[in-house]
């Protein structure tokens, strides 16, 4: 199927290795072009090398070494050169996630940081870019946010709490005339457990805290879910490009879990 976005500009946060770069990747193959962020330069560099082998440099990709929940980080994305300034197409908002832990533990800066990472730099990169996308008639933002929205997990309560935030946002812009009425959607992709590096060190917080190897914690945890394996960012990635797409235009304010079953209820 031809998602009907070759050509479009596409803003991908935490672009360098996991979900991200899974999106970044699903759309890149589209004939997108893509402005790929993360903290670490180096990663990130051979990510967008590698995807221009990979594209065949039919796509212009555009790497961004920026910290995307900064101010100053989203300064450099406007302005980098080259890019499209605030006149995207394409929004995949992504940060990484807060880090697993004890309530007992988090203090106001914790939260303040998960609050700004996973919930208020969404918003930002929204409120900057939706509008040129409705005067231009074509819009998609896809937020990476957690199937532990729909069903919380313990040690993530600053996952839990911000991202809560971010849902309830989410749901009432994205139904705004002025955005849904100029074919600008708002989505949340919501990943149950992929394979990636934030799932191995979520583990190993568990398996510490059990006194447990990180196989056992593993095997323990893929057993639970229906598809009787972890996901892989690639098929993360076609998910979010679908929703992306021109035939995704009528699917907006949606949270669209991604978990392989994982999640036991009917709604
Ligand atoms: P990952 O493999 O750890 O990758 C995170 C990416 O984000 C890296 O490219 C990282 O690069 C970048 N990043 C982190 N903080 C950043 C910042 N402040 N500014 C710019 N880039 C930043 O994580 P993942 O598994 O892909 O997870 C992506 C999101 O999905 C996270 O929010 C995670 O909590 C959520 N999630 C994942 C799973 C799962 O099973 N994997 C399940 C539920 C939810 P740098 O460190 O170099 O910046």
């Amino acid at each position: 199927m031809d998602l009907g976005i070759k050509g479009k500009w596409a803003l991908v946060g935490g672009a360098s290795k996991g979900l991200g770069f899974g999106c970044a990747q699903a759309l890149a193959q589209e004939g997108v072009n893509v402005v790929m962020v993360a903290r670490g330069a180096e990663v990130l560099n051979k990510a967008v090398e590698d995807l221009r082998v990979e594209t065949g440099g039919k796509v212009q990709l555009i790497a961004v070494a920026e910290d995307i929940t900064t101010e100053a980080g989203r300064e450099a994305i406007w302005n980098v050169a080259g890019g499209p300034g605030k006149d995207y197409d394409i929004v995949v908002t992504n940060a990484g996630g807060p880090p697993p832990g004890d309530f007992r533990d988090w203090d106001r800066d914790a939260w303040i940081k998960a609050v700004d990472a996973n919930m208020l730099t969404p918003i930002e990169l929204i409120k900057a870019t939706a509008d040129g996308m409705a005067e231009r008639g074509f819009g998609r933002i896809v937020n990476i946010t957690s199937s532990a929205v729909k069903a919380p997990i313990d040690i993530l309560g600053l996952s839990n709490g911000a991202r809560s935030g971010l849902t309830g946002f989410v749901a009432g812009t994205s139904r705004s005339i002025q955005l849904a009425g100029r074919n600008v959607t708002i989505n949340n992709l919501l990943p149950g457990a992929f394979d990636t590096d934030r799932l191995r060190s979520n583990q190993k917080t568990i398996a510490t805290k059990a006194g447990k190897s990180v196989e056992e914690v593993s095997e323990a945890r893929r057993k639970t879910i229906p598809a009787q394996r972890f996901g892989t960012a690639q098929e993360f990635g076609e998910t979010c490009a679908f929703l992306c797409s021109q035939q995704a235009s009528y699917i907006t304010g949606q949270n669209v879990l991604i978990d392989g079953g994982a999640y036991p209820g009917a709604f």
